[in-house]
């Protein structure tokens, strides 16, 4: 039986769902058509990624011959940096949605603290930054919940928030954010946020969840740890006679989060969502607990420098 977080109106989020971030065009289309058709009912979508309309054909055709209904179906998607000012917002969600091919989204998302002028994909220079003095992300979230209240999103959340972001969304907020998708795995724990959303009844959707390895070039370093590779979580999937990333997706429902590993191969697709029925034990836990070492692979190093909002990833993460 597949794992759930619930929602206050009863809504339900499959905790297992598919990563789409650098699933390259011919090839995302397959894999959703995959996914769904093994049996994955939560799909997580960003505008950025540059799929969407790739992966809403896949959807459409799913739907179309009968694999899924849409009610069955979970889409998450995010409100690109460069579309934080509230006349940019709807517009934004509403291109995405004719881009997915649906009428509205399950979860609509603020997919960085941070926001950039129009038209800016990723800023060459501190001139492409606003700051969020100029653009609020109260005002960001104003639109967000207006698209709640449109009902184009049912759900609507952030990703990237540190505890202090969301405290301060939370005093202003007239609908409170449901969600917040994060890095999260053995080697970024985030017990403090985990702790803090669970007691704001805020999800958390665990994101890079097998360490991200296929992340762009100018986000490696030659010492970064393959988490894939662990000791600890290869003596565990052992014993469990299962493999490191079912392992890894599986410690990630155990903490009651959502988790999103990205996989464009038919044998890793089904691998992970079988991830479901491994069943880690309270020493597993406690082994995988030690793992902790605060390292992000996405460590937000393109969202800061001289000049802009945030000078350092420190400011960006209030740590
Ligand atoms: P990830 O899921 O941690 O890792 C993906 C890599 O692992 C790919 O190279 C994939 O290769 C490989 N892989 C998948 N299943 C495997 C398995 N069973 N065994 C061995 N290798 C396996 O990395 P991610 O894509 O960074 O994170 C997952 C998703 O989170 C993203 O796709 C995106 O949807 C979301 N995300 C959100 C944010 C945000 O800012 N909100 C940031 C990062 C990620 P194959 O495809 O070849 O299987």
């Amino acid at each position: 039986m597949m794992k759930i977080l619930q929602f206050r109106n009863g809504d339900t989020m499959p905790a297992i769902g598919l990563g789409t971030w650098k699933s390259k065009e011919g090839e995302v289309y397959k894999a959703v058509t995959e996914a769904l058709r093994i049996g994955y009912r939560h799909i997580d979508c960003a505008a950025i990624y540059g799929n969407e309309a790739e992966i809403g054909q896949a959807f459409k055709d799913a739907m179309a011959s009968g694999v899924v209904q849409r009610e069955d179906l979970w889409v998450t998607s995010k409100l690109w940096n460069n579309a934080h000012r509230k006349e940019q917002v709807l517009p934004a969600l509403q291109q995405t949605l004719r881009d997915l091919n649906l009428d509205y989204l399950d979860l609509y998302i603020i997919h960085w603290p941070v926001a950039l002028k129009e038209g800016i994909g990723f800023p060459g220079s501190a001139e492409d930054f606003l700051s969020l003095d100029e653009v609020p992300l109260s005002e960001t979230w104003e639109a967000m919940e207006q698209c709640a209240e449109q009902g184009l999103a049912r759900h609507i959340g952030v990703s990237n928030f540190s505890i202090p972001k969301i405290k301060n969304l939370l005093s202003t907020a007239r609908i409170r954010p449901e969600m917040n998708q994060v890095e999260m795995h053995p080697y970024l724990q985030q017990n403090a946020l985990l702790n803090y959303c669970k007691q704001e009844n805020v999800h958390i959707t665990a994101y890079s969840p097998l360490g991200s390895s296929d992340r762009p070039v100018h986000l490696i370093q030659t010492n970064d740890p393959v988490l894939l590779e662990d000791a600890t979580i290869a003596a565990i999937a052992e014993k469990h006679s299962c493999s490191p990333a079912q392992v890894l997706i599986s410690w990630a429902v155990h903490r009651g989060t959502s988790v999103i590993p990205k996989s464009v191969s038919p044998v890793r697709l089904q691998q992970n969502l079988e991830a479901a029925s491994v069943a880690l034990d309270g020493e597993d836990m406690a082994q995988i607990a030690e793992l902790d070492r605060g390292f992000r692979f996405i460590n937000g190093s393109t969202w800061a420098r001289e000049g802009a909002y945030y000078t350092t990833t420190a400011e960006l993460w209030d740590e």
